[in-house]
Order: structure tokens, then C-alpha cells, then sequence
């Protein structure tokens, strides 16, 4: 990744839930946060959310020209895109501004295990720095071809629920037709993306390089002497079922960390092969339940590819409930706590990745051979 200069702005939210965000440590995380030499601001505010707070968010951003902002508080469903349009009045692109949701998935779930809750606290803000610094500016979530690399296949074409994708002559010649997005109708589900055999597609938005960049600041995190589980959740199910375990406060196995997708089809095999072939326990994936996908089809199309990722690590000798897909529904926060736990105790149970003892070994016999 390049080493462009960006001025990242960090605003917490302490909220005022006594008992659970006050178990947050949150000098610990400011001291954490100040060691990124692109996070030029850090700011602590009660409610993040009220008039006043606004005020000074706004305000912070033109004193300090930050370029994007990374918000530690609850849930993205609350008051995210409150907090998009308020750095677009101060001039930056809505889509520099994401968040922690520190409360609902971190402090409300992890209370009984006060310093696993501060260790991933910090571990999914070093995530969400390495994608606030991959993240381009853009005016909407949509897919767009790379119309050099296209061949023409129509595997989008064929995959696109919205009829949002048409195949129009090839204006460089080098095939008959490449396919073209309308962004209008495109609704960001991403499933074209990772369906294009020769990575013709990305998104605006949560695009390869934003996930791919929370991928590697995960593995970079992972630490040799505890369970390192990534899970993948769709916006529209699971992670809303996530939220509600936390509303409820479900206690929560704290041995994993989170990424976001918009829909479960959006994952792509090669982030979870990658997680896994450097070492992650497990992946676990979640998706709306069929039939139930805001995106259609977007969850069919992920069952079929992820027989695939089965099938590859069986033949590297990793046992397959190393990765799991369950269908979650955003009403059952319950079922989603207990996936989440139910995984992480398989892991416990299999031990250790056993590619990570082999790569071990193999490094230490190079450098025996070496000397
Ligand atoms: S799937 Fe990829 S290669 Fe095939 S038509 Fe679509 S963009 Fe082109
Ligand atoms: S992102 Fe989804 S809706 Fe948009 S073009 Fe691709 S498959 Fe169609």
C-alpha cells in the first residue's frame, strides 16, 4: 500500500453507560491510538451524538484539515450517517467517516473478560485505521469494471439481481463486449465482484483494498497465545442480530474480531484463504437467512462458493470447522451469540492453526541449513 500522507481524525464516544462503556479504558486506547502517526486528532466526548458534540466534531475537523474521521461508539445503524453529513458540510467525502461500534459489540458483550475487551478494543481500531487509509473518496456504493481487464465472460452479467450490469462493445478492441454497471441501479451488493474470474470488478466503496486492508491488520494482531477468530458480517442480518446481543448484553467469547460487509456475498474467498493460510484459527461468515436477503440472491450465490474454500483446505490438511457460514436472522440476537461462542469453542477445541507450527518448522530448518 502506498505511503500517501492522510490526516486521520479519532473521536470516542465515553456514552454514559455505567457499567459497561465505562469498563472501556479509554486512556489506554488514546495512548494506543497515538502511537499511528497518521492520527493527528484524538477526542474524548460524552455523547458523541448531541448538538454540542456535533458542534465540535465539525469543528476539530477544519482546525486539524483532517481528511477522515473514525468514530469509537455505538452501533453504525444509529448515528453514522448523522455524522457523514456533518463532515460533508466541513468538506470531506462522507465515505472518510466510518466507525468502532465500541459499545454494543465490544463493551456490552465482553464484561467478564475486562482485558480480552481492551486488547480487541485496540485490534479493531488498528482494522479500522488500515481501511480508513485505503478508503478512496466517492459519491455512492456501486461496482465498476476495470474495461482493460474484462474478458467478456457475462459472469456478472449473469449474477447481477438488479439488471444493472450490460454488455456494450469493447471501445479498446481486445474482446467483443465488456460489461458496464449502471451505477443507478446498482445496489453495492458487491456479489459481481467476487464472482469476476479475473478480478475485473471492484466497488467504490468497501472496496478490495479497504477489506483486504482489515484482513491484514487482523493477521498482523493475532497473537500466538490465544485464539484468533475472524468473523464476517453481513450489514443487513447479521450484524444488526450482533447489535441486539449486545442490547441485551449476552456475554460473548471475545476471541474474535469483526469485519463488516455489506452483504454476505461480498466476502470473497481469497480474504478468508488468506486469513487462514497466515494463521487465523478460523473464519466464521454470517449472512441473512435465504430468502431473507436484502440483496436477493446475495447469500445463494456465497453457499455455492464456499464449498469451494472446504474443499482447498481440506487439501492443505486443515480440518474444514476451521470455516463456517451460518445464516442469521437480524431479530435473533440470541442465535447470532450463540454461533459466535459455539465457533470459537470449536476452535479451542482443535488447537492451534497447524499451518502456523509448519511454517515454524520450515523457517527454522532454512535457517539451520543456512548456518
Ligand atoms: S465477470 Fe468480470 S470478466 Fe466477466 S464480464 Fe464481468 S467484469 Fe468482465
Ligand atoms: S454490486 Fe450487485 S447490484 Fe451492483 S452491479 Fe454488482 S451484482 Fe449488480
Amino acid at each position: 500500500m502506498s505511503s500517501e500522507a492522510v490526516r486521520i481524525g479519532v473521536f470516542l464516544c465515553r456514552c454514559h453507560d455505567k457499567g459497561s462503556c465505562d469498563m472501556l479504558d479509554f486512556a489506554r486506547l488514546r495512548d494506543f491510538l497515538q502511537g499511528y502517526e497518521d492520527i493527528v486528532l484524538v477526542e474524548e466526548h460524552d455523547h458523541l451524538c448531541s448538538l454540542e458534540s456535533m458542534q465540535e466534531f465539525k469543528k476539530a475537523i477544519t482546525d486539524n484539515q483532517i481528511d477522515r474521521i473514525i468514530l469509537g461508539m455505538c452501533s453504525p445503524n444509529k448515528h453514522l450517517e448523522e455524522f457523514r453529513d456533518a463532515a460533508g458540510e466541513v468538506g470531506v467525502n462522507r465515505y472518510m467517516v466510518d466507525s468502532v461500534n465500541i459499545r454494543e459489540q465490544i463493551a456490552f458483550i465482553h464484561l467478564d473478560e475486562p482485558e480480552e475487551m481492551q486488547i480487541k478494543l485496540a485490534d479493531q481500531f488498528a482494522m479500522a485505521i488500515a481501511k480508513s487509509k485505503a478508503t478512496r473518496p466517492a459519491d455512492k456504493v456501486y461496482a465498476v469494471v476495470d474495461d482493460h481487464r474484462c474478458n467478456g465472460c457475462h459472469i456478472c452479467y449473469t449474477v447481477c439481481d438488479k439488471d444493472a450490469i450490460t454488455m456494450v462493445p469493447d471501445k479498446h478492441g481486445r474482446v467483443s463486449e465488456v460489461s458496464l454497471v449502471d451505477k443507478e441501479k446498482c445496489w453495492g451488493c458487491g456479489v459481481c465482484v467476487t464472482s469476476c474470474p479475473v478480478d475485473a470488478i471492484d466497488m467504490t466503496v468497501y472496496s478490495n483494498r479497504e477489506m483486504v486492508a482489515q484482513v491484514d491488520a487482523f493477521i498482523e494482531r493475532m497473537r500466538p497465545d490465544a485464539v484468533n477468530a475472524l468473523v464476517l458480517s453481513c450489514h443487513w442480518c447479521a450484524y444488526p442480530a450482533a447489535d441486539g446481543a449486545g442490547s441485551k448484553r449476552i456475554p460473548i467469547d471475545p476471541h474474535f474480531r469483526s469485519i463488516r460487509t455489506l452483504c454476505s456475498g461480498r466476502a470473497d474467498p481469497d480474504w478468508i484463504l488468506k486469513a487462514i493460510t497466515k494463521g487465523a484459527d478460523g473464519v466464521l461468515l454470517l449472512g441473512g437467512k435465504p430468502h431473507a436477503c436484502h440483496f436477493e440472491s446475495g447469500n445463494i450465490r456465497t453457499m455455492s462458493r464456499m464449498k469451494l474454500i472446504k474443499l482447498l483446505m481440506s487439501q492443505l490438511g486443515l480440518h474444514d470447522n476451521r470455516f463456517h457460514v451460518e445464516w442469521v436472522d437480524p431479530e435473533d440476537p440470541e442465535h447470532y451469540a450463540q454461533v459466535v461462542n459455539d465457533f470459537i469453542s470449536e476452535l479451542k477445541k482443535l488447537g492451534p492453526n497447524p499451518l502456523v507450527s509448519l511454517e515454524k518448522d520450515y523457517t527454522s530448518a532454512k535457517t539451520k541449513k543456512k548456518g
